[in-house]
């Protein structure tokens, strides 16, 4: 969702940079279709094809010994797609933010700015960078069987995330507790799930929702409980600024929302000291 968001702003700036003169002063319109492929500027044929014909010819022009990496495994041929996917999306989101900061009154060519664009556009794609991963990447292999039916508890996981309505982040802890049918999985690869659904644009309660979730389907558990304790950047920051102010969500599945006693002892254990 987001990832077509942006295309559309990208699109939009495009249109209307490329009908303006290459000698407005204010411009450095060459600077925005470097070919980051190849580190050279492209001809004015790919400049009139634009973000989206040039990313497509980045797809093409993708070298042989990459494909061939991909057969090697699969989590593998996955990290070379994303980063091939991320290096061919990079200027178009570069070029966005370089409009962002001129809308937003900045001179885009001062010194201090002039790789801000690239690293704002490094940064956001490393903060949504959950988008290409699944939960299945992460526990193929760290799922056991056990004869275990008391409950798991790992609590503390730092979250970082970014809130879908306003671009900037909220962060704070989350405490997963489950109860085990048969099947175990490895406790730090909770902290990854985790990271997997908070590494995207969110809003807490779905944030919650989908780890519970996630869970629920890899180990099909008698339960899952997923409290998540964050402060909100956009209300810290702008809006009410009430700086001290925490939102707990959480989400109970199976025996922690039929149980009261479940659910209690769970609440109780991860209670602050
Ligand atoms: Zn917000």
């Amino acid at each position: 969702m987001g990832r077509r968001c942006a295309r559309g702003v990208c699109e939009r700036y495009k249109s209307r940079r490329v009908r303006l003169p290459a000698t407005t002063p204010h411009l450095d319109v060459t600077s925005l279709f470097i070919n980051p492929k190849q580190n050279k500027k492209t001809t004015q044929h790919e400049r009139t094809q634009g973000l989206r014909g040039r990313a497509s010819q980045q797809r093409l022009q993708r070298p042989h010994h990459r494909q061939q990496k991909v057969r090697r495994g699969a989590s593998q041929s996955r990290d070379v797609r994303k980063e091939a996917e991320d290096k061919s999306r990079l200027p178009a989101i570069e070029a966005a933010y370089t409009c962002i900061l001129r809308e937003l009154g900045e001179d885009a060519d001062r010194e201090g700015l002039l790789r801000t664009p690239l690293r704002a556009a490094k940064a956001m794609q490393f903060l949504t960078k959950g988008y290409h991963e699944t939960i299945y990447d992460i526990l193929n292999d760290a799922i056991f069987d056990e004869d275990h039916n008391e409950m798991v508890i790992v609590k503390d996981i730092d979250m970082f995330s970014l809130c879908e309505h306003h671009l900037v982040p909220f962060f704070g802890r989350v405490h997963i507790g489950y109860i085990p049918n048969k099947k175990v999985v490895g406790l730090s690869k909770l902290a990854r799930i985790v990271e997997i659904y908070s590494r995207r644009l969110q809003v807490q309660e779905r944030l919650t929702k989908q780890i519970a979730m996630g869970i629920s389907e890899a180990l099909q558990p008698l339960g899952v409980a997923v409290v998540i304790e964050a402060a909100h950047m956009c209300m810290v920051m702008r809006g009410v600024q009430k700086i001290n102010s925490r939102t707990v969500t959480s989400t109970m599945l199976g025996v922690y929302l039929e149980d009261p006693k479940t659910r209690e002892e769970f609440l109780t254990l991860t209670q602050r000291a």
